[in-house]
């Protein structure tokens, strides 16, 4: 057999795909990354950088998501640049919100959850920029981390590349696998096994197996503003939208009254799923998002509509009118209806990994470090 010989190789540079070449990698395995890209353009460079653990449901994906932190940390504190532990603040402005804050804190967060239910003064001790009036208490979590993506995700090849000899060939798509070839790029490699982190292109590689899995694609409009060093954010800042999107607080009996009033009173947020979210970066440009449209025929144009519903919603929660948006994009990403993440073994060597939808930042290494630790037996 011709052509270069890896144990692993992994198809996709975005952060799964990266977070597997490192589970790998860091295990002792020679591992070969191919992107089709010149470089990761996907889900993984346009979304907030939230490491947030605090939205998944308490049990197995929430204890996944704080495995993944522990990961997360060990690894940029090797790779160096900007992330920084600010935690998270969830705002209520009313008594449904307060409601299901209260009961997320005393009934289902449990003894791995360091969240506390806050009043308002001390929510706006901890960010200058809350809008005070009306605020009647808030779900404070301290360990959310914030990271800056698009500086992840450039850096992280270079580190793996130098730490561990991972090899990466980029603007190389694989197209077939038999094993153990790997054909990419129009050359052929050698590779004991692939790892298939493809974000939401399952239709390259094994198609039929990955149709099989109910997997739905997302658009989500996004925003930045210019640099504003001037202004602190502090935490990252949800409020009551947020509490019907994230699967952390279905288990609460009060959410049914927050969704019937957002329905009756804001069906516009509903209609395109959207929540609104900000998180600073080190360079001080605020991230804002974001909306959720779902479905096969997702648009390639942005709704400005979409973005004027987030502004309007953000500014009942933060207190900004010097902030200028800077730039605006949308993102894709694949989801399972209820399940945290897509795992498919469609022929013998292969594993698929995808279908994190939006918590795949926080999930990434967690992820992979089961997928690759079932696999390599630590
Ligand atoms: C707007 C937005 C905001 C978000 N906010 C957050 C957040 O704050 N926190 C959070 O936890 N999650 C968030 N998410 C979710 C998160 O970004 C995604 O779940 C995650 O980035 C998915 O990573 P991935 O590696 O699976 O996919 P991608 O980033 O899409 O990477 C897949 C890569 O595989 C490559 N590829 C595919 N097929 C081939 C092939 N055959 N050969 C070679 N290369 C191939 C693609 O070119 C691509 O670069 C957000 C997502 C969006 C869109």
């Amino acid at each position: 057999m011709t052509g270069e010989r890896f144990d692993v190789a992994v198809v996709g540079a975005g952060i799964l795909g990266l977070a597997h070449a490192y589970q790998w990698a860091r295990r002792g395995a020679r591992v070969v990354v191919f992107e089709r890209g010149d470089r990761a353009t996907g889900a993984s460079i346009r979304n907030f950088g939230m490491l947030w653990p605090i939205g998944q449901p308490p049990g197995p994906s929430y204890d996944l998501a704080r495995r993944s932190l522990e990961c997360w940390h060990t690894v940029l504190r090797a790779i160096g640049g900007w992330h920084a532990q600010t935690g998270s603040l969830h705002l209520a402005y009313e008594a449904d919100e307060a409601a299901v804050l209260a009961e997320f804190a005393r009934d289902v967060a449990n003894d791995r959850h360091e969240c506390a239910l806050v009043g308002a003064a001390a929510a706006l001790a901890r960010s200058p920029l809350i809008n005070p009036e009306g605020l009647r208490a808030a779900l404070w979590s301290p360990i959310e981390t914030c990271v800056d993506p698009r500086e992840v995700v450039a850096r992280l090849p270079g580190w793996l590349r130098q730490t561990f000899d991972v090899r990466f060939c980029f603007g190389c798509a694989v197209t077939a696998y038999d094993h153990p070839r790997v054909h990419a790029g129009g050359k052929e490699f050698i590779a004991d096994q692939l790892a298939v982190c493809p974000g939401d292109d399952v239709r390259t590689l094994y198609p039929d197996a990955m149709a099989a899995n109910g997997l739905i694609p997302c658009k989500l409009q996004m925003m930045r503003s210019a640099p504003c060093p001037e202004l602190r954010l502090g935490p990252m800042l949800a409020a009551g939208l947020t509490l019907r999107h994230y699967r952390a607080f279905e288990a609460c009996a009060s959410l049914a009254q927050l969704v019937q009033r957002l329905d009756r009173d804001l069906p516009a947020y509903g209609r395109y799923g959207i929540h609104v979210m900000a998180a600073q970066n080190g360079a001080g440009e605020i991230t804002i998002g974001d909306s959720h449209e779902y479905g096969p025929a997702l648009a390639p144009f942005d709704e400005t509509l979409i973005d004027d519903l987030i502004l309007s919603y953000l500014r009942t929660f933060v207190v900004a009118p010097q902030l200028r948006i800077a730039s605006r994009w949308h993102g894709t990403y694949i989801k399972h209806p209820t399940a945290a993440y897509t795992v498919v073994e469609p022929a013998p060597h292969v594993v698929v990994v995808t279908g994190v939808g939006g918590a795949g930042m926080t999930l990434s290494f967690g992820l992979a470090d089961k997928v690759v630790g079932e696999r390599a037996g630590a």
